[in-house]
């Protein structure tokens, strides 16, 4: 990761980049930054800089060989460890290597902005007993007694150093007191308070502050596209936390998605039960394209799909009951409302909950996605006929 991807103050940057410029570099350091705050992303974008064979006196040059295996996260003298406990998968033995490949998936999907319960969510932990346990500490020893591969340093980046299984601090101090000047230590913590004050008094503090509100909201509206509007009001509801923010996005993006396949479905509902006699007028390309991409989402993004057409739902029952100021909807929402609302009525509200509800259990159950979604486009279809008021005077 190159410094110009981390979003931290230039202000750190600099400062770590001195350390490096006029060789100052500490062999134990600790990155403190609040959740949220981009640590990680700065530990890679720092070691890689000392690491990089052309470095530039403001970033590492990307294209060396060291950089490419940063960029990979495969550099032989590059080791991370992180909180990790026993899963469906890893069923002994469990250490941070263990879980290296979801490691460096979450890492590259979120650009080293990811919170500890995007990592549980990623390892499938539910607990949350989690250490950065005995066996981890046993490889750091081993590794640290041997000399870099490629680089001038060895380097461990230890992600939430607060999880670090107490009894063992010991051994990890040792190491941190003789320092062999072959080995760079990178703690990463939110909570200095919860580090063994041992290990603590042993590392030199790199304080990552929050931004200030007006920098904060412009890196919403750079990196994640949107008016200074938007962004402020994404600033005003995620306080300050990166983390959030790239949640709320992509709550945001995923919400359009399942705007436009719902739509999609419904049109296609309509037209599979109006214009049987007239099969020109029905689509089949696109209930076809639909279908496939609904089935290959994956059971969670179904389900989750599946809840979104469950609200769209209610707010056309409740718009056809009266309570319209009820609903809460987006332009675009509202927009199709309009139009959509007498579809679904109080002749067949509860009949299209139903079978939506019962898609959902039946995902949770395994069922065949593409023949759920067929079925139940043509089950929307005939319920649609069957609330359609013109058709019953
Ligand atoms: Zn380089």
């Amino acid at each position: 990761m190159l410094f110009a991807d981390v979003l931290v103050s230039q202000q750190i940057k600099q400062l770590l980049i001195n350390t490096v410029n006029h060789q100052r570099v500490s062999h134990a350091q600790l990155f403190l930054g609040q959740t949220g705050t981009h640590t990680l992303g700065l530990a890679i974008a720092y070691t890689q800089y000392i690491s990089c064979q052309n470095r530039t006196e403001t970033d590492s040059c990307g294209v060396c060989r060291s950089c490419l295996k940063y960029k990979n996260l495969a550099h032989p003298d590059l080791h991370f460890f992180f909180p990790n406990a026993l899963t469906t998968k890893v069923k002994k033995d469990n250490e941070s290597a263990s879980f290296y490949n979801e490691w460096r998936e979450i890492v590259t999907e979120t650009n080293a902005l990811f919170s500890l319960d995007d990592w549980y969510a990623k390892l499938e932990i539910e607990n949350k007993q989690t250490y950065i346990n005995k066996n981890d500490i046993s490889r750091i020893l081993e590794y640290q007694a041997t000399k870099p591969y490629e680089s001038e340093y060895k380097v461990f980046i230890i992600w939430m150093a607060e999880k670090i299984y107490a009894p063992m601090g010991h051994k990890l101090l040792k190491i941190l007191e003789e320092p062999d000047g072959k080995t760079l230590f990178i703690l990463i913590s939110e909570n200095s308070g919860q580090i063994l004050p041992t290990i603590l008094s042993r590392l030199q503090l790199v304080k990552i502050n929050k931004f200030n509100t007006k920098d904060y909201t412009d890196i919403i509206s750079q990196k994640l596209d949107y008016t200074p509007e938007e962004a402020l009001e994404i600033a005003s509801i995620t306080d300050n936390n990166l983390i959030d923010a790239f949640h709320v996005d992509r709550r945001k993006v995923m919400e359009k998605e399942n705007f436009n396949r719902f739509i999609s479905m419904m049109r296609s509902a309509y037209r599979i039960c109006y214009f049987t006699n007239d099969p020109k007028k029905i689509n089949f390309h696109e209930i076809a394209v639909l279908i496939k991409e609904l089935a290959s989402l994956g059971r969670e993004n179904q389900k989750s799909f599946l809840r979104y057409a469950l609200t769209l739902v209610r707010k056309c029952i409740l718009t056809n009951c009266g309570a319209s100021e009820l609903v809460k909807s987006s332009a675009e929402e509202a927009e199709w409302l309009v139009k959509f609302f007498p579809f679904i009525n109080k002749e067949n509200g509860d009949k299209v909950v139903n079978a939506i509800n019962e898609a959902i259990r039946n995902i949770e159950q395994n069922a065949h996605a593409g023949i759920l979604f067929t079925d139940l486009i043509l089950l929307l279809g005939q319920l649609i006929q069957y609330g359609d008021k013109r058709l019953h005077k």
